[in-house]
């Protein structure tokens, strides 16, 4: 593997800099826990205030420029990252596990969505409104929130913080980013884009070090106008706590449970494979990943016996090889979590059909590996049917018929993405009704994200709020509703 270990710190109002901590922490790869792929400076709270008080300084000019002119730095941003691709996206898999295509795929996003806001500089943002005063014009305009905190996961190390960075500069906010530790060289590399693109000094910064350090101070701090987070619930609620608690905007993504419905007249070779690619693919560490497989007795059967048939076929390795098609678990902790899960499952009497352990193959020691796992048997109220594993395992549900399948897919806390496979109009208008979540697909898997569309949950995995698309304006501005006279 590369020689070439670097250290990586902050950067904070235009420069690279190393925290006064003098602490580091290693990134290792979790294909092989011995690689270490980077050096991260664990920053401190005063660390967090200096981005802040630069991305303070830096508003005022930042958000005078015409939208147009923000958007530009917006381009330079993707060009830079579209000629880095390649090395991004090696180092995304070499840090936290997910396959080269898939992070390759996610890294093109990440250019994609730098060009689709850069574009939204230019598009409209307000209304006009008929005042009942005939003579009188009334209107409504958008303004930046001033300074956002970003508080970003490892699933998506990319996508995520683009797709929450780029509209807050777009609609002329400044930028304080706490990226995940288990993704910081990944991180770090996206900021060097940014860096390189020529953003103004303080308008985009980096704090890298810990969850409750780095990302509890920019939750708390007074001059943090709002925060956007991605992660988990328990995180979530507390930094929406905080942030109500100040008055200032806050915006949480968290967790999912999402079920595919496989109805009894589904395509079911297309079922299988939705299944799958929702549930397994990047080891299912999505937060819209496939966990609950809702399938009608009439089918049951015939696709629990096709779907594992396939399922024994997925290759589990590392994700630099062409051949792999499941990495590791992103971590030590998620890895643990998942093995935990499979206890918890066999233990609460759900029948293991397939996989749950490590894989025997020799070069799969040294990782966070684990064989997708399949259930049999699964009652609604399980563990494993309930809890955000955040790993490949799918627990198979049994449904008496499509309304029986709805209230089972609605039967938990969360509610981000649902999937249903039929050909059944009627079925098809009654899913689209009744089921409880942000994303609705139908003959798709629940995973797959539009960039251009809203996204955002239901229920406990949200704020409420949505992400994306021309959606993002609502978080990162406030309204002004003005009415002019002469
Ligand atoms: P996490 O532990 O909640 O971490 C998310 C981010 O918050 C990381 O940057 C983390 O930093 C930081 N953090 C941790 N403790 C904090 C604290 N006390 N105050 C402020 N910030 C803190 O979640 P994760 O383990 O990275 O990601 C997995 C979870 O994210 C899953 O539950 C998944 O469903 C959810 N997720 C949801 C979506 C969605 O859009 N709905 C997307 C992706 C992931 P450190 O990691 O450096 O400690
Ligand atoms: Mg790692």
């Amino acid at each position: 593997m590369s020689t070439d270990i670097r250290t990586y710190g902050n950067y904070i109002n235009g420069e690279w800099t190393i925290s006064a901590s003098g602490k580091q922490s290693a990134s290792l790869n979790p294909a092989n826990r011995n690689e270490v792929v980077g050096y991260l400076t664990m920053s401190e709270q005063s660390d967090v205030d200096r981005a802040v008080e630069a991305a303070v300084a830096a508003k005022k000019a930042w958000r005078k420029l015409s939208g147009a002119a923000r958007g530009e730095y917006l381009y330079k941003a993707a060009a830079i990252l579209e000629r880095r691709i390649d090395e991004v996206a090696a180092m995304m898999t070499r840090e936290m596990g997910k396959t080269l295509p898939e992070a390759k795929g996610e890294t093109a996003r990440g250019v994609a969505i730098l060009k689709y806001y850069a574009g939204e500089g230019m598009r409209k943002i307000g209304d006009i409104i008929p005042s009942t005063d005939s003579e009188a014009l009334m209107f409504t305009t958008r303004v930046p929130l001033g300074v956002v905190g970003v508080i970003s996961p490892w699933n998506f190390p990319v996508a995520i913080p683009i797709w929450k960075m780029a509209p807050a500069l777009i609609y002329g906010n400044t930028v304080v980013w706490k990226p995940a530790l288990d993704t910081g060289v990944t991180a770090a590399l996206i900021m060097e884009c940014l860096a390189e693109a020529g953003f103004p000094a303080g308008v985009v910064n980096l704090v890298s070090g810990s969850g409750s350090v780095v990302g509890g101070r920019i939750a708390e701090h007074p001059a943090v106008d709002g925060v956007t987070f991605t992660g988990s619930n328990a995180v979530g609620k507390q930094i929406g706590q905080t942030a109500l608690a100040r008055g200032a905007k806050y915006q949480l993504e968290m967790g999912g449970k999402n079920p595919i419905i496989v109805a009894a007249d589904a395509d079911i070779d297309l079922a299988v494979d939705a299944t799958i690619s929702g549930g397994i693919r990047s080891t299912g560490q999505k937060c819209t990943a496939t966990s609950r497989v809702i399938v009608e007795k009439a089918v049951y059967e015939t696709f629990r016996d096709r779907l594992l048939a396939k399922v024994r076929g997925l290759k589990v390795g590392d994700g630099l090889q062409p051949d792999t098609w499941l990495g590791p678990c992103a971590n030590e902790n998620q890895w643990k979590t998942v093995l935990d899960y499979i206890e918890k499952g066999k233990a609460e009497g759900a029948e293991l059909l397939y996989g749950g352990h490590q894989p025997e193959d020799p070069a799969c020691q040294d990782g966070y590996y684990v064989v997708p796992a399949v259930f049999d048997k699964v009652d609604s109220k399980m563990a494993i049917a309930q809890e955000e594993i955040f790993g490949p395992v799918l627990a198979l549900i049994q449904a008496e018929d499509l309304e029986h399948a709805i209230e089972l897919a609605n039967d938990v806390e969360f509610g981000l993405s649902a999937s249903i496979y039929t050909q059944n109009i009627g079925h098809i208008l009654a899913f689209i009704q009744d089921v409880d979540a942000g994303l609705v697909r139908i003959n798709a898997e629940t995973a797959g994200v539009e960039l251009q569309a809203p996204f955002g949950g239901m229920k406990s995995s949200s704020s409420h709020s949505r992400e994306q698309g021309q959606a993002a304006i609502e978080f990162f501005t406030a309204v002004k509703t003005v009415f002019v006279k002469a």
